[in-house]
This record gives structure tokens, sequence and C-alpha cells, in this order.
């Protein structure tokens, strides 16, 4: 499971400088060293004739600075690189890059997308401006303000004795299950969410919610909070529109599941962990 270091600073203050770790961005795609993907310092990138158009301060690091770039102007099209570069959406560099480097990118990214997203006012369609001080932006004619956005979303693992309740959604890679998730609407608590959920896209009544953990999911911009609960009721009946397929699976004949750094593995690989001692019936 992927999560910025504890001791890691967020900061508004920092300045592109040569010595600044840049996570570098043209479009979604991380732009890193294609021989040695790894975090560097602003000085490479501009040295190979890379230029900034936009820049957020992250935060501060083990005496590092660390800055978001993006290389895009709002309406230019798509960048040549030069060579010894290589651009990749974020997930490509899962398993390629240090878990460090990717969670601070994943703060990079949802910065750079907000920043860019939020340019004019969504009441008025005015143009907006950064706030000293705040990580915020303000319309320059209404005063009104946005802030990054973060969507919070539900997972539970549902078990059932020694099975354990995994979906398919309509998106999945093939032959990819996993936990429900889904996202909590307007007016409701997180728990409140996980109850409609499971009932919504499998018709099942679950007990015993507990926490699990929660994971900053930058795709764009999740808060997925996991949970564990378990089955108190009801058979399998999908919604279509949301899941191609469940199913109760054992523990020893599990489908293809999500690849490590996601939230959803360390809840499946802790649900295994706890169904070990369980004995089969
Ligand atoms: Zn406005």
């Amino acid at each position: 499971m992927i999560r910025s270091p504890d001791d890691f600073e967020p900061s508004l203050e920092l300045s592109l400088h040569d010595d600044a770790l840049a996570y570098v961005f043209t479009g979604d795609a991380l732009v890193l060293a294609e021989r040695e993907p790894r975090a560097l310092p602003w000085r490479h990138y501009r040295m190979l004739g890379i230029e900034a158009v936009r820049v957020h301060s992250i935060g501060r690091h083990q005496g590092r600075d660390h800055v978001a770039v993006s290389l895009d102007a709002s309406d230019a099209g798509e960048l040549t690189l030069p060579p010894g570069l290589r651009a990749a959406g974020l997930r490509q560099w899962f398993g390629e890059l240090n878990d460090t480097d990717l969670s601070i990118a994943m703060r990079a990214i949802q910065l750079l997308e907000w920043d860019r997203t939020h340019r004019f006012c969504g009441a008025c369609g005015a143009r907006t401006e950064h706030m000293p001080g705040e990580r915020a932006r303000r319309c320059s004619s209404c005063a009104m303000s946005t802030y990054p956005r973060i969507a919070p979303a539900m997972m539970v693992m549902v078990t059932r004795g020694r099975q354990m309740l995994m979906g398919r959604g309509l998106h999945f890679p093939r032959g990819r299950y996993s936990a429900l998730a889904g996202f909590v609407e307007a007016g409701e608590t997180i728990e409140q969410a996980v109850v409609r959920e499971v009932r919504e896209e499998v018709g099942i009544e679950i007990c015993d919610l507990r926490y699990f953990g929660s994971q900053s999911w930058p795709f764009p911009h999740s808060l997925m909070i996991a949970f564990r609960a378990e089955w108190a009721g009801g058979e399998i009946r999908i919604d279509p529109n949301e899941l191609a397929d469940a199913q109760w699976f054992d523990p020893e004949a599990l489908p293809g599941i999500p690849p490590r750094l996601s939230i959803a593995r360390a809840l499946i690989d802790a649900t295994l962990a706890e169904l070990s001692g369980f004995s089969s019936r």
C-alpha cells in the first residue's frame, strides 16, 4: 500500500530551483529519466532544455524541496521530449519508481490537475487566481474560492465464513476481481455508503463493519477508505450497471487480484491472513 512518508511536510512556499526535486508532468504522464526512474533535481531537466509552464510547491522531505511542474500550456499539442526522458502515466511507473517518489508524485499530479481544471470560476466563469498563503484559487469577480478536490470512496471486503466476496467492475482488466468499492454520496456517512453500495451492487446485507485503512488514490482525486465486514444476509444478485460479476471465493481459489501498492491488495492480503487462522468447515 502506498502512502507518502509521515515526515513529509507540505508547504506552499517553495519555488522551482536547480536543487529542488521536480515531479514533471506532461498531461497526466510523469516525465522521468528512462534509465534510472527516480525523482531528479530540476537542474537535470533544465539542462535538457525543458521549460516549466506551471509550478506548484508540494513540500519538504529529508531536507529537500519537492516541486510539481507541468510542461503544458493550456492548449499546447503533444510535447516532444529530449532523448533520455520518458513520459508515462503514473500507474505505468508502479514497480519502477520507488514508493516514496511515487507517493509524492501522487500528490503532485493531484495539485496540477486541480489547478488546471479550476482556472475559471464554476459560478460566474471569470478567471481565478491563486490565494496567497492558501492552497486555493479565488474568483477575480465573485470571490468564490476552490480548494483541491478530494472525493471519498469506500472499499469493503465482506466475508462469509472463510469465503471472500469479490466483484468484477465493468472496466477491470481481464480476469481481475477485487473488493467492492464505490463513492460516498452527498449527505451520507462513510459507514452508510458501505452498507448502501454492497446492497446496491450485490444485494447483500452486512454487519460487523470494521475500519481497515485509507489511501490517497489520484485517479483522479479519490481518498479510498477501506473496511472489513461480515455477511449478514442475502444472496449475490449483481447490478449489471455496476458489475460484470461477483462471487464468493475460497482463499485457496482466488481469481486475479489487484497488484501490490493498492489498498485493495492490502485489504485482500490482510483478510487472507485473518482467514488462515479460521478452520474450514
Ligand atoms: Zn466567480
